[in-house]
C-alpha cells in the first residue's frame, strides 16, 4: 500500500454498524457483565474507543508499535517528561518550541531533571555534550521559525552508544514527510493541532513510540495524570489526518513558490525554507524527508521591527495569528508573538531577529498568496518614502 493510500485506509469500517465513519464514542464509562468482566473498556480516560482508532491510526503512520492521544501537544510532551527521575538529564536542540521550553525549565527544572541545549544541525555538538547521565535528545527538524535542520539518524547513533532515548518533535512535518523512528528516533511526539488535525479547530497531542516497553510507560503516564484527547476531538483529529497528504503536498507546493518569490525580492535579506539550495542544511533535509513542508521565514535587510509589524497587519489572505499547519495561510511576528517572552541574546543567536516574518503556507492558490505578499511589501516601502520624505 502506499503512503498516501494509508492514510485512508488503515482505519477500516466499524465491525459493530458497518459505519465508515469511525464512531464518536461520547461516553465516561462502560456497563460491565460482572466485576471486572468488561468488553476491554471500562472508563474512558483509560481507553475509549475513538480514541483507540485515533492512536491505532498515529503508530501505523509514524511506523510505530503504539500511538497515545492527548488533550494537547504539551500534554504529549509532558507524558514523554515524566518518565524520567530526578538527577536524570536532556540535551535539547537549542531553538526548541517555546512551551517545551517552558515545561523543561519552569516545571522540571525544580524536580532535578537538569536540561542542556545546543545546536544539533552538528552532530558533533550532541556528541561533545551527551554523557551517561543524559537520557533523552530532544529533538525538533526543522526548527521553529527559521527551519534548522538536524540529521536524525547520526544523532540516533551517537545517542544509541550513550544509551539515551532519541526524541523528535515532528509536528513542522507530520509523518508524511518524514518517519523519525524509521530514521533511528526512538519516541515521536506532534502537537496534533497543527498538521495532523490540520483545519484550526482542535488542540491535539501524540506520542508515538517504537517497543513495548515505551509503549508501556507512556500508557501508564496518560491514565495516571489524564491528560487525554475527548472523544469528538479524537474523531476530528482522525478526519483531519486522513487529508493529510493532500493539504501538505498543496503547502509544500506553495511554500516552495512563496520561498522562491520571497529569494529574489529586493527588501528581503535571509529566506528560510530548506527546500532552497542555498540552504546550510539542503542535503541533509532532502535525504531525510518526503518533501521541504509548509513553512517559510524570512527578513528584512533593513532589520525594523516596525517593518515586520507594518507587513504582518497589511497582508489579506495571510492572517496574523499563532499556529500552522490549517487550511488557511496564517503569518505571525515571531519578537512579538511566539518568541515574546524569549531573551533577547537567545533570539538573536537562533535568528529571530526584529523584522523576522513566518508564514504557515494554506492550501490556498499559490497566486494569490504571491500577490498578497507584493501588496505589503509595497506597504513597506510606501512607508519608508513618506519617511524619507518628511526628513
Ligand atoms: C504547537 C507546538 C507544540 C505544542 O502543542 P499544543 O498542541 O499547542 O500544546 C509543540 N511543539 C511544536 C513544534 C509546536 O509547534
Amino acid at each position: 500500500m502506499n503512503e498516501a493510500t494509508r492514510f485512508i485506509h488503515t482505519l477500516g469500517a466499524d465491525p459493530l454498524t458497518g459505519a465508515i465513519s469511525v464512531p464518536i464514542y461520547q461516553t465516561s464509562t462502560f456497563v460491565q457483565e460482572a466485576p471486572g468482566i468488561n468488553r476491554g473498556f471500562d472508563y474512558s480516560r483509560s481507553n475509549n474507543p475513538t480514541r483507540r482508532q485515533l492512536e491505532k491510526l498515529l503508530a501505523e503512520l509514524e511506523n510505530g508499535c503504539a500511538g497515545f492521544a492527548f488533550s494537547s501537544g504539551l500534554a504529549a510532551i509532558d507524558s514523554v517528561l515524566k518518565t524520567l527521575s530526578s538527577g536524570d538529564e536532556i540535551l535539547a536542540v537549542e531553538d526548541i518550541y517555546g512551551g517545551s521550553f517552558r515545561m523543561f525549565e519552569h516545571v522540571y527544572r525544580k524536580f532535578g531533571i537538569r536540561i542542556r541545549y545546543v545546536d544539533t544541525q552538528e552532530p558533533a555538538n550532541v556528541f561533545d555534550h551527551i554523557n551517561a547521565k543524559t537520557k533523552l535528545v530532544w529533538l525538533e527538524t526543522p526548527t521553529n521559525p527559521t527551519l534548522k535542520i538536524t540529521d536524525i539518524e547520526s544523532i540516533s547513533l551517537i545517542a544509541k552508544e550513550y544509551g539515551a532515548l532519541v526524541v523528535v518533535d515532528n509536528t513542522f512535518l507530520s509523518p508524511y514527510l518524514q518517519k523519525p523512528l524509521d530514521l533511528g528516533a526512538d519516541i515521536v511526539v506532534h502537537s496534533a493541532t497543527k498538521y495532523l488535525a490540520g483545519h484550526s479547530d482542535v488542540i491535539a497531542g501524540a506520542v508515538i513510540v517504537k517497543d513495548e516497553e515505551l509503549a508501556e510507560k507512556i500508557k501508564f503516564h496518560q491514565n495516571a495524570s489524564g491528560a487525554v484527547l475527548g472523544p469528538f476531538d479524537s474523531w476530528l483529529t482522525i478526519r483531519g489526518i486522513q487529508t493529510l497528504p493532500l493539504r501538505i503536498t498543496k503547502q509544500c507546493e506553495n511554500a516552495k513558490k512563496v520561498a522562491e518569490f520571497l529569494h529574489g525580492h529586493p527588501l528581503v535579506k535571509n529566506v528560510y525554507y530548506p527546500g532552497l539550495e542555498g540552504h546550510k542544511n539542503h542535503k541533509v533535509a532532502k535525504r531525510q524527508q518526503r518533501d521541504f513542508g509548509g513553512v517559510v521565514s524570512f527578513d528584512f535587510k533593513e532589520d525594523l521591527h516596525e517593518h515586520g509589524r507594518r507587513f504582518v497587519c497589511s497582508t489579506k489572505y495571510f492572517q496574523l495569528a499563532e499556529s500552522l499547519g490549517g487550511l488557511k495561510s496564517l503569518i505571525c511576528h515571531p519578537t512579538d508573538m511566539t518568541h515574546k517572552s524569549t531573551p533577547v541574546e537567545i533570539k538573536r543567536k537562533v535568528g529571530v531577529t526584529d523584522s523576522l516574518i513566518r508564514l504557515s503556507l494554506g492550501i490556498e492558490d499559490a497566486d494569490d498568496l504571491i500577490l498578497d505578499l507584493k501588496q505589503a511589501f509595497e506597504v513597506v516601502e510606501q512607508h519608508k518614502k513618506s519617511v524619507l520624505a518628511s526628513r
